[in-house]
């Protein structure tokens, strides 16, 4: 079942879009299964469910925290991380770096964005974003390194609203690139998921994070 869904959903995302699995309140035997159908990558949003399930895997598993991350989880997951998608303040974002650093690591992250009329409340406005080269800068903190932008369209079946909702992260990222010119490796835009990730990688998407297509019944 798991791998019919995964083979499905990736012969519909083009090369150079990244499949990141969500495996939030899925256990690991489903873990396992996506695993064995090839999968590598493994999104979860609680930092109490990484702890377990990122030891128990084989250590090519690569896993991506996507939920809302509270300072004091920050040490807990350092260890096991690939991709932090949900920076959404430079109070957190400077914790980051100091347990990076503790544990001798470079952690890479998104900043996450808040451009949807959706129930959410984190992320950076746009406004916010636009200000950020004013409060922080990369020399600020070596132990982590800007990838790119993160987000989430209005929870709503009008498609209109979803691309205007993509399309608005997409200007975000690229502003976000201009605003960090020396910093090349800001190349993922993280959007779309099981109902929308075909419109998002319309609007240029080239991360998209799929739970419940691939892991419900
Ligand atoms: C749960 C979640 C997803 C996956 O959502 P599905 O609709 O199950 O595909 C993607 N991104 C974030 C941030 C999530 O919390």
């Amino acid at each position: 079942m798991i791998t019919d869904n995964l083979i499905r959903i990736k012969a519909g995302i083009p090369e150079g879009v990244t499949l990141v699995a969500v495996s939030k309140y899925h256990p690991l035997s489903a873990i396992q299964e996506a695993y064995q159908a090839g999968q590598r990558i493994f999104g979860e949003s609680r930092a109490q469910d990484l702890i377990i399930k990122a030891p128990a895997m084989p250590s090519d598993t690569k896993w991506h925290f996507i939920g809302h991350l509270q300072t004091n989880k920050v040490r807990s997951i350092i260890p096991y991380v690939d991709l932090i998608h949900s920076v959404d303040s430079l109070h957190l974002l400077q914790t980051i770096e100091r347990e990076a650093a503790r544990a001798d690591k470079i952690v890479d992250f998104l900043f996450q964005a808040h451009v949807a009329m959706e129930e959410t409340k984190f992320g950076l406005s746009q406004q916010e974003l636009a200000e950020l080269p004013s409060k922080w800068q990369p020399v600020d903190t070596p132990h982590v390194r800007l990838r790119g932008l993160m987000g989430m369209a209005s929870n709503t079946d009008d498609e209109r609203r979803i691309r205007a909702d993509f399309m608005a992260l997409k200007d975000s990222f690229q502003m976000l690139q201009k605003s960090y010119p020396s910093n090349t490796q800001i190349d993922i835009l993280s959007m779309g998921m099981s109902d929308d990730h075909l419109i998002a990688i319309e609007c240029g998407s080239t991360m998209v994070r799929v739970g419940s297509s691939i892991f419900s019944a």
